[in-house]
């Protein structure tokens, strides 16, 4: 059995192995996509000096306390007048601020009466202050945003200020979706006898949607070997950097996809984690024509599916930088956890934060029916306790893994 963190890091070393495309896209396109190239500004941030405020510029002089008011310079409308330490302009927040002046007073601290301005009472005048430098948040030609930064809504007046209309972005990964089970019938058809919907490729489909990447639906193989081993060779015939095949993990009478795994010569990294839920998952490489191509089988539960998506794929994209890293959090168990068995354990779990005592609650939703889809809905994070750790009380601190 592997270690839950030695198989995380085999996946990150493959992951960052295989090929780095990149494309150009609009800046709407950007957010959500990881930079391949820095953004560098072809202007200085902010452009020219500028004021913060409403107010009047002046060239500072501690002895002078009233101005003539020469000028009104307002933002994009520039006038290049040029002021001596008894004279001042008033300006607008974003004006350009003539060379001739180095300080800003706002104007709640001034009398303006017709075109003499005079310093109220008590007002503090800094040499220099609302004033800000041409270049002062980015210099001409300097690095605005890294090299392999996942961009965000938070990113864009930036790039958008340095003229980064188009940005070079890696391209996407490409992840595709394979169920396999006799007993599984499209979401559209009504389940007949002994027969369920397949919901894992809805959702393995959208939780790639999620960590930025594009996913492949390649429906439903029946459990059997030769069957699963002709879709994966066509899923490995795809566009697909990434593939993976839901169910038959384990060492049932028709759990076959570790055998055709084998039989494909595929290379096998691990094939059983020490972790509940999620043991019978199965990562391997397979070389193609068009490259290796990473390989994850999945226990075929839709809790496990969730589950070993997240702490597989989620946490191996965001350990290579290929997607915003989930959000950890400490919160206070709610209701005490019965550990089965000393693996590390991934639980479903709901948390909150609470004002009153100001801190985070979680309320285990977990309740070891892996069929159980109605608390994965009421869930929204992964409750996560390490191996040695056992039973835990009501009160205790736990880990968890925001989604
Ligand atoms: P398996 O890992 O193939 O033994 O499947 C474990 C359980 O998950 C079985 O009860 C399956 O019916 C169910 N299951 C397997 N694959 C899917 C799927 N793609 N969508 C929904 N349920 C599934
Ligand atoms: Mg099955």
């Amino acid at each position: 059995m592997t270690k839950y963190r030695e198989a995380l890091s085999l996946i990150v070393e493959e992951l960052k192995k295989l090929s780095n495309e990149t494309e150009r896209v609009g800046i709407l396109h950007s957010v959500g996509r990881v930079l391949s190239l820095d953004i560098i500004s072809d202007i200085y941030l902010p452009p020219f000096n500028t004021s913060e405020k409403d107010g009047i510029c002046i060239s500072y002089n501690p002895q002078i306390t009233e101005w003539d008011l020469v000028g009104e310079i307002t933002a994009g409308n520039y006038s290049d007048i040029t002021i001596s330490s008894n004279q001042t302009i008033s300006v607008m927040t974003g004006a350009k601020i003539p060379e001739s002046a180095d300080t800003v007073i706002p104007f709640e601290d001034l009398n303006v009466i017709e075109d003499e301005v005079y310093l109220k009472e008590g007002a503090k005048v800094k040499s220099g202050q609302n004033l800000i430098l041409r270049g002062s948040i980015i210099k001409q030609n300097e690095k605005a945003i890294n090299k392999n930064t996942f961009i965000k809504n938070q990113d864009i007046a930036l790039a958008a200020a340095c003229g980064a209309d188009m940005i070079e972005v890696f391209c996407k990964r490409k992840i595709a979706i394979l169920s396999t089970g006799d007993e599984l019938v499209d979401i559209y058809k009504t389940p007949a006898n002994a027969q369920i919907r397949l919901t894992n490729n809805s959702t393995v489909l959208s939780l790639i949607k999620s960590i930025g990447a594009n996913g492949i639906n390649l429906g439903i193989v029946r459990d059997n070997p030769e069957l699963i081993r002709k879709s994966l060779e066509d899923a490995f015939d795809s566009e697909a950097d990434i593939v993976i095949i839901s169910g038959g993990t384990s060492n049932g009478k028709h759990d076959f996809v570790k055998k055709v795994f084998y039989e494909m010569g595929v290379e096998i990294k691990f094939n059983c984690v020490k972790i509940k839920p999620g043991a019978p998952t199965i990562f391997g490489t397979y070389l193609t024509k068009s490259g290796t191509k990473l390989l994850f089988g999945f226990p075929g539960n839709p809790i496990s599916t969730f589950l070993c998506f997240l702490i597989f794929i989620r946490e191996a994209f965001s350990m290579a930088q290929l997607c915003q890293p989930p959000s950890r959090i400490d919160a206070v168990l709610k209701n005490k956890i019965r550990k089965k068995g000393n693996n590390r354990t991934f639980l479903l779990g709901r948390i909150i934060y609470n004002r009153k005592i100001k801190q985070y609650c979680v309320f285990p939703t977990h309740t070891w029916f892996s069929q159980n889809i109605d608390a994965l809905s009421k869930s929204n994070c992964i409750i996560e306790i390490s191996a040695g750790k056992m039973n835990l009380k009501k009160g205790d601190t736990v880990n968890c893994i925001h989604f």
